[in-house]
């Protein structure tokens, strides 16, 4: 189950030439959202909006297509768009949430409508959660950092970087540029290495880019309100769908990707808790003598 459940697995994108232009892949996560809110399935969305400093994003209550889309593309950097779900629906009166989450974030809101304290009205509002996938994520100033530092390009001529392939990649008007995945390591967050989720395994359905082809993306759907949103996409022609690849870069990848992060996260973790330190997961390969086993 190093996945998580789910009903299919497909590779899938939008089929809007405009969100295919300004999406980090497939454009699965704006277009499904355009979707929902086209279809009164949610009426609103928070998500990872622009800010006045470059790539840095600020969490925002998205009410049209328009603001949805403004916040297209990965930044890899925190945006805690969870703490925005309680002002959409106190200051602008949403009654159906849509939202976008890493991991963490999906973690932080399931645990969230399971122990509703001090938040019970919103509990029951979460009407659509599209979970991305999320190996490592960076503070804001060591992405600054190490992009003008290792890759020596000016930050603000950035417009869009990509993880894939071992590297960091970082694309401006004229030039693409790598660097190894091994050079960022020790700029990710710390708490980042105590994480045991890498796709999103609790959202309503999860998507990313790895198993699929460039200007595709890889999706879970996994709870029936998902199946249910996903279906109805797919018949409106919003989104194409096709079966995953099977061979090398499609579930093999995910599975071989997911299970690292898994038991090196595991690791950490009783490494943690032989020093005494708090960890924020129960689970201990000691016990079960199976790193996954309670993962
Ligand atoms: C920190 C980070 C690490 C990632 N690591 C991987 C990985 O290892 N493997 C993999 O396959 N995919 C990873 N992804 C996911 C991938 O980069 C795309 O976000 C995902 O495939 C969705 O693409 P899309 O074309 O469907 O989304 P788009 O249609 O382009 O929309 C992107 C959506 O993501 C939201 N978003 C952007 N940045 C953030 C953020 N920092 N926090 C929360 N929401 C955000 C926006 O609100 C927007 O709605 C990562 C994403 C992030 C944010
Ligand atoms: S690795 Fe885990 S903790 Fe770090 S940002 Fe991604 S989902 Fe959150």
């Amino acid at each position: 189950m190093v996945l998580g459940t789910y009903k299919q697995v497909v590779t899938a994108r939008s089929t809007d030439k405009q969100i295919q232009k300004i999406a980090q892949d497939g454009g699965i996560a704006s277009a499904l959202l355009c979707f929902a809110l086209d279809e009164k399935i949610i009426d609103g969305a928070v998500v990872a909006g622009p800010s006045e400093v470059m790539w840095k994003p600020e969490p925002t209550v998205a009410l049209t297509s328009d603001e949805i889309l403004a916040a297209a593309g990965t930044k890899y950097t925190f945006s805690p768009n969870v703490w925005m779900l309680k002002q959409a629906v106190r200051q602008y009166g949403l009654e159906k949430v849509g939202t976008v989450a890493i991991p963490c974030q999906t973690m932080g809101i399931r645990k969230m409508q399971s122990y509703p304290f001090g938040v019970r009205f919103l509990a029951d509002k979460i009407a659509l959660l599209v979970g991305i996938f999320c190996m490592e994520n960076f503070p804001y100033e060591s992405l600054r950092t190490f992009i003008s530092e290792k890759a020596g390009v000016d930050f603000d001529l950035v417009e869009k970087m990509d993880i894939g392939k071992g590297k960091f990649w970082i694309h401006t008007q004229d030039q693409v540029l790598t660097i190894p995945l091994k050079e960022t390591h020790g700029y990710e967050q710390n708490g980042c290495k105590v994480c045991l989720d890498y796709v999103s395994e609790l959202s309503d359905i999860a998507t990313g880019s790895v198993g699929s082809p460039d200007g595709w993306s890889s999706v879970f759907v996994r709870t029936d309100g998902g199946d249910t949103i996903f279906k109805q996409a797919l018949e409106a022609g919003a989104i194409e769908a096709k079966a995953i690849n099977e061979g090398k870069f499609g579930l093999e990848m995910l599975t071989k990707l997911s299970t690292q992060k898994k038991e090196k996260a595991m690791k950490v973790i009783d490494e943690r808790k032989a020093m005494g330190l708090p960890v924020p997961f129960k689970a201990s390969s000691e016990k079960e003598g199976d790193p996954l086993a309670n993962v």
